[in-house]
């Protein structure tokens, strides 16, 4: 038994490592900056709670994102997963993106070791920054028997959420991250508290593994609006595998958009109806014949979640649409 748990610290760039030119400044200063070794300086007290290695993995905000640092990202939080040595995984990444990086990560590492991705809205050097503490707390997180088996965590102003769920709700505010059915747990004095898990399969229950993955198909996002020319659509075809329609309330489609649509199905591309709302489900043929249009809808994943799920549920042998409508219910 160790004294300890060892713990893996990866930074990857994003407001954590931010700096301002003065303490006022807690939403316009450098992003990027620091190295994961300058963030962990100044919390001395992450020492207690576990043995500390940090990697520098990447060093920019997480809007540059795209499928290459997914992979990246993926592949070596694997590796790390696979030492005997190591207990659970701290990644440090902007906000802007956690929710899409973290969901990949829950439904592609083959570990029940914690994972825990963690950013700050606030740069280390601002008045009252969530850095350190957020920081702390994912250490104390990761370091904990109690979060094995519980998927990737993202864990931001004292609450657990499943990657799964977790969405950044809000701009600039500290309590920026929500969870439609709520957190997870809370982080109370430096122990996780858990009062629920998620019911949809990850990690180690899904078919795809980082290891065997080399490449994402391409899947982009259209958001709806009721002046939305078709050509925006259009522009899509023959360039993309799958389309992410972002769409008024429960996914619904304007007249003039849905002969575009519809061709972008015939055409082979994976049309899926999601809402913009930011909750709530999309009911399959109710606004819309998805069945007739050969479309799929989401179930209660968010756009940039389901255009996740699409790609990896895309990936490897070509899959019948009922199979990727399957996906949707099941992760
Ligand atoms: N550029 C940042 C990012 O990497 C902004 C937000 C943040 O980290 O809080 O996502």
């Amino acid at each position: 038994m160790r004294d300890k748990p060892n713990i893996v610290v990866l930074g990857t760039g994003g407001t954590i490592a931010g700096r301002g030119a003065s303490h006022a400044n807690t939403a316009a200063y450098a992003c990027s900056v620091l190295t994961i070794d300058e963030v962990l300086a100044v919390l001395p007290q992450a020492h207690a709670l576990a043995n500390l290695r940090t990697e520098q993995l990447l060093q920019t905000g997480s809007e540059n994102f795209n499928n290459e640092h997914l992979l990246l990202i993926g592949k070596r939080v694997s590796d790390m997963l696979e030492d005997a040595d190591v207990d659970g995984v701290v990644l440090t990444h902007g906000t802007d993106t956690i929710e899409e990086t973290a969901y990949f990560l829950h439904l592609t590492l083959k570990s029940v070791k914690p994972v825990v991705v963690v950013g700050s809205m606030r740069p280390p050097s601002a008045m009252s920054s969530d850095a350190s503490l957020n920081l702390y707390e994912a250490i104390c997180v990761a370091g904990h028997p109690a979060s094995r088996g519980r998927g990737v965590l993202v864990v931001s102003n004292d609450e657990i959420h499943t990657a799964r769920d977790v969405v950044k709700t809000n701009s600039f505010k500290l309590e920026a991250f929500g969870s439609p059915y709520g957190p997870l747990g809370y982080v109370v004095e430096g122990q996780p508290r858990y009062y629920r898990t998620t019911s949809r399969d990850h990690t180690v229950m899904t078919p795809w593994s980082i290891d065997r993955i080399e490449s994402l198909p391409k899947v982009d996002i259209v958001y709806a609006y009721g002046a939305l020319d078709e050509q925006a659509i259009v522009t899509f075809l023959g360039n993309t595998d799958g389309l992410v329609y972002a769409g008024t309330g429960n996914g619904n489609v304007a007249e003039h958009l849905v002969g575009a649509l519809r061709r972008a199905a015939r055409d082979g591309v994976q049309v899926v109806r999601a809402s913009r709302t930011g909750s709530g489900v999309v009911v399959r043929d109710g606004a819309q014949p998805d069945s007739d249009y050969g479309w799929i809808v989401v179930d209660d994943q968010v756009p940039q979640k389901a255009r996740i799920l699409l790609m990896l549920a895309m990936s490897g042998e070509p899959k019948e649409r009922d199979a990727l409508q399957a996906a949707f219910h099941r992760y």
